[in-house]
């Protein structure tokens, strides 16, 4: 399997520590908020990679922080504290935000057919984890204390800016350009592993430690809770491009220092969704979630067939067009093998053909992850003159991978195609002219041929997939 490793910047055999076996990592989210749809990108992305690294046999553990606590870096951080922001927006505790928002991300991630990891670890659960790595940081001299809290110090590093993806002038830039600098800092680069005093300081979390009462900083959430669950070795890590740094540059430099050796391998990032106005946001413009493509008519699948229709290392724009465009592509593939399924007259799977299209599909997946070339491959399937059972037989084996739901919605499509074919012309006229008054809001006429149906024993039932009409 190749995967683009953006440690070297090339595509590389994946080949794990151990064999068969893989130590997967992902930055989870800061529940502060709903996830926005640009978030939900990079996890339906991994999840794909999660799923194609176990089609090809892999036996993968992956674990997930949530992040309730120390997603600040240090009192460089511009801004509120989110979590407390959101905590004051809703007149909550932190904890009961913490709570409500990890939830309703795991909810959303149901609804896109993202498997949940074997562990997801938040951060407050692992405050004696982070104190021993941070204590034993210190003794290596590898950080220190001012100002009342504890910094990694990176010019202890040869190789700090290990993705080489900035140079010393951008921080600099970034510094001149108004980033507020923290002055107890020796280094630019360097970041808070521990706070016992902030600008931040209304935080209702807090711990004891050897250094006073304080709490976390974001990147040892991360390095921590990675090697509790997976141990000194990390096969593979992953989040958005915006994590590399300072994020993941951050996890390395004190992971490795506290190690004392090659902490992960490979390091795979999903690049952004973004808008036609730019940079995707919670506070500004609309606020993207699953729960309002939903309210507007879109079965949260058709996100995810959308994502797939692009390569994860290119950004990708989200408008209404697009995911309609998306929507109308995959309702085709799913009356295409809606048809499949009546077709199906018990003949056997052709092995050989079954194989031929595997190996195009493995072909496109094991090339970094390239799901839209996979998705060609299931066009290809459904154009080929393969029998129905050997077509129904590969997507199925295909959806193990990009888990669409083919073939569950194409069965649920197919038996309401039968439930209207029983349905008199008639009926169908009446609703079709119902659909149109709705569409022209005369909703008066709607309602008064709606009860015409009705008086006719027909009931009329709009559902998310559209209109129903049933028996009464
Ligand atoms: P956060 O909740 O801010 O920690 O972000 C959760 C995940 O979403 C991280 O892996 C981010 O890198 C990723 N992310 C943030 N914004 C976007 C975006 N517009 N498109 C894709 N991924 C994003
Ligand atoms: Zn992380």
């Amino acid at each position: 399997m190749q995967i683009y490793n953006t440690l070297t910047h090339a595509k590389e055999e994946f080949v794990p520590n151990e064999d068969k076996k893989v130590a997967m990592y992902t930055c989870g989210p800061t529940v502060y908020h709903f996830a926005h749809i640009g978030n939900l990108r990079s996890y339906i992305m991994e999840d794909v990679l999660e799923k194609a690294l176990r089609y090809n046999g892999y036996d993968v553990k992956r674990v997930m922080n949530i992040t309730d606590v120390g997603h600040l870096t240090s009192d460089a951080d511009t801004g509120d504290d989110k979590m407390l922001k959101g905590a004051k927006r809703e007149h909550k505790t932190v904890m009961e935000i913490a709570d409500f928002y990890t939830k309703a991300f795991f909810e959303d991630c149901q609804k896109l057919n993202i498997k949940k990891p074997e562990v997801v670890e938040p951060a407050t659960h692992c405050i004696d984890d982070f104190i021993k790595v941070i204590s034993s940081l210190i003794e290596k001299g590898f950080a220190y204390e001012a100002g009342g809290n504890i910094y990694f110090d990176t010019s202890k590093l040869k190789d700090y800016n290990v993705f080489h993806n900035f140079t010393e002038d951008d921080l600099e830039v970034g510094v001149r350009e108004g980033v507020e600098e923290d002055s107890n800092k020796r280094n630019k680069a360097d970041f808070v592993l521990w706070f016992t005093k902030s600008k931040f300081d209304d935080q209702e979390l807090k711990w004891e430690s050897p250094w006073g009462v304080g709490y976390p900083g974001w990147h040892i959430e991360c390095s921590c809770i990675s090697m509790k669950h997976l141990g000194e070795y990390l096969d593979i890590h992953c989040g958005g491009v915006d994590n590399i740094f300072p994020h993941h540059t951050n996890e390395i430099a004190q992971s490795e220092a506290y190690l004392g050796h090659k902490w992960c391998n490979y390091w795979f990032h999903v690049h952004h969704l973004n808008t036609n106005s730019g940079k995707m946001s919670k506070s500004s413009g609309e606020f993207l979630t699953v729960a309002l493509l939903e309210s507007k008519g879109y079965n949260p699948i058709v996100y995810r067939f959308f994502c797939l229709q692009s390569h994860y290392r290119k950004s990708l724009v989200f408008s209404y067009e697009n995911l309609d465009n998306a929507k109308t592509a995959y309702e085709k593939i799913i009356s295409k093998v809606a048809n499949l399924t009546s077709e199906k007259d018990s003949s056997d799977v052709d092995k050989a053909v079954f194989e031929q299209f595997k190996a195009k599909f493995n072909d496109a997946i094991n090339d970094d992850i390239n799901t839209s070339n996979a998705i060609t491959v299931v066009y290809d399937v459904l154009k080929s003159n393969a029998n129905a059972e050997t077509k129904l037989a590969l997507l199925e084996d295909f959806d193990k991978v990009l888990s669409l739901d083919i073939i569950k919605n194409a069965k649920e499509f197919a038996e309401k195609q039968n439930q209207n074919s029983e349905i008199p012309a008639e009926i169908v006229q009446l609703v079709e002219q119902r659909t149109q008054a709705r569409k022209n809001k005369d909703f008066a006429t709607a309602d008064a041929i709606r009860d015409k149906i009705t008086a006719m024993g027909y009931q009329v039932v709009e559902t998310k997939e559209g209109t129903q009409i049933k028996k009464l």
